[in-house]
Order: structure tokens, then C-alpha cells, then sequence
């Protein structure tokens, strides 16, 4: 890796403001002032900068308990972003894998490791994201039995050129409902109770695959064990 790269990475440092760190002498490589920019670095060179060494950050993997009222995008707009939340270097640069809308809770995992990312997101690997449902209309007897058949069939939602997947309805109290869903469309939960006549009120992702909340508070957050990455 190019050397001002590798202080970008490794820093808060622009790649204009690294070279000129470089053009200044603050940067050694092995205990020497190095000024090229374009120098390339063996993956055994120690690197400092001011007399600090620096240091490559591996993949990260991450889950947070996510309140209400945070994005889950990567840029700011009117919400904080979930990143915001997450106390690690270079945070900003974790993606949140599968979004939930601002007003939803629950669980979010967060990755800078792209192909782990599809493994978790990819419809064809089956991962279930489990939702709780709070609906402002009670479903019970025959009514409840038609949208448990209908979204296990799959329904064509607006706008949407194929069928949702088959989802898994079960209620837990007349208003609460759990769905497990295998894909995740844009603001699919809410679309499919749409689909049928009803309104969500409160939405709370408790699970993703074998991976569940596991006691955070909302706004807490923990790193993965090496277990829980494999089970992706
Ligand atoms: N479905 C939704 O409608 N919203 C979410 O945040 C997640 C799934």
C-alpha cells in the first residue's frame, strides 16, 4: 500500500493533509523521516506519524440495539446515524447491514466486511430477520389465518415486480404479531401489513438468524465473537 493511503487510512488525515504531514518530516518508516507519498509499504514496516505508531484496522462486526429516531444511512440528514453510536476507529465506515427505518428498533449488525454483508442479506442463504409487529387492528380467527396464507404464498407489494418471499406470521396477543422474514425489501413489514389492511405502530427486529439482541439496552452495542461472524 501506497504510504499517504495507508496514513488515511489510519488517521483523520485527508490524502492532501497526509502528504503535506509527509512533505513536513512528521511521518518515519522503521525509525526514518519517509517524504514520498507514493512509497510503498510492506505489510512488516512500522509507520508512525508524530511519534505515535499506526496501526491497519482489521473487519469489524459489530451489533447495536438501535433506538428510535437513528439512521441507518451513511450519510447524516436529519437523524444522527448509527455509526454515531458506535465508539470503535473509524467507525463511519461500518455498514449497517439491512436497514431499519428510523422509527424502528431492535437489532442492526454493522460490518465493514462486504462479502459477510451479502452472506447475511442474501435472500438465497435463508437468514430469517425476526420482527415484532405492534398493528393498530387486532388480527384473530379467519381474518388472521387469510394473511397468515397470504404472506406465506408471497404477495406482490406496490410497485415491486416480483412476489415477496414466503414470510412466517404468528401472533403473539391480537395486536402483536411476529414475522420472520427472509428478504428485506424497502420497508417491506410495513408494506405487507398495508397489503392487507392493517397499520404498523411499533416495529422491533429481535433477531437475525441465531443472533439475537441478547440483553443490550437500546443504544448499546458490542463487537461479534469469532463464533457469531462463522454463523454468516
Ligand atoms: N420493514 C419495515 O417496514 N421497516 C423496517 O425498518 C424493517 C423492515
Amino acid at each position: 500500500m501506497r504510504l499517504d493511503r495507508f496514513l488515511c487510512e489510519t488517521t483523520d488525515l485527508t490524502r492532501s493533509l497526509a502528504k503535506r504531514a509527509l512533505k513536513r518530516g512528521e511521518v518515519s518508516v522503521n525509525g526514518e523521516v519517509v517524504r514520498g507519498a507514493a512509497t510503498q509499504l510492506d505489510a512488516a514496516d512500522k509507520v508512525s506519524w508524530l511519534g505515535q505508531p499506526l496501526a491497519l484496522v482489521g473487519l469489524r462486526y459489530v451489533m447495536l440495539n438501535k433506538p428510535a429516531g437513528v439512521e441507518c444511512s451513511a450519510r447524516r440528514g436529519l437523524y444522527p446515524l448509527v455509526t454515531e453510536l458506535i465508539e470503535l476507529p473509524k467507525a463511519e465506515r461500518l455498514q449497517a447491514v439491512g436497514r431499519l427505518d428510523v422509527d424502528t428498533t431492535g437489532l442492526v449488525l454493522l460490518s465493514d466486511d462486504g462479502q459477510w454483508q451479502h452472506r447475511v442479506t442474501s435472500p438465497a442463504r435463508r437468514c430469517g430477520k425476526v420482527y415484532r409487529v405492534s398493528l393498530a387492528e387486532p388480527l384473530e380467527g379467519e381474518a388472521l389465518a387469510a394473511v397468515v396464507e397470504r404472506f406465506a404464498e408471497g404477495l406482490l407489494l406496490d410497485g415491486e415486480e416480483k412476489p415477496t418471499r414466503p414470510a412466517e406470521l404468528r401472533m403473539r396477543e391480537p395486536r402483536v404479531a411476529e414475522l420472520t422474514l427472509y428478504e428485506g425489501k424497502y420497508h417491506q413489514v410495513k408494506r405487507m401489513f398495508a397489503a392487507v389492511g392493517n397499520h404498523v405502530e411499533a416495529l422491533h427486529r429481535e433477531a437475525i438468524g441465531e443472533l439475537s439482541l441478547d440483553g443490550l439496552a437500546p443504544g448499546e452495542w458490542r463487537e461479534l465473537s469469532d463464533a457469531e461472524v462463522a454463523l454468516f
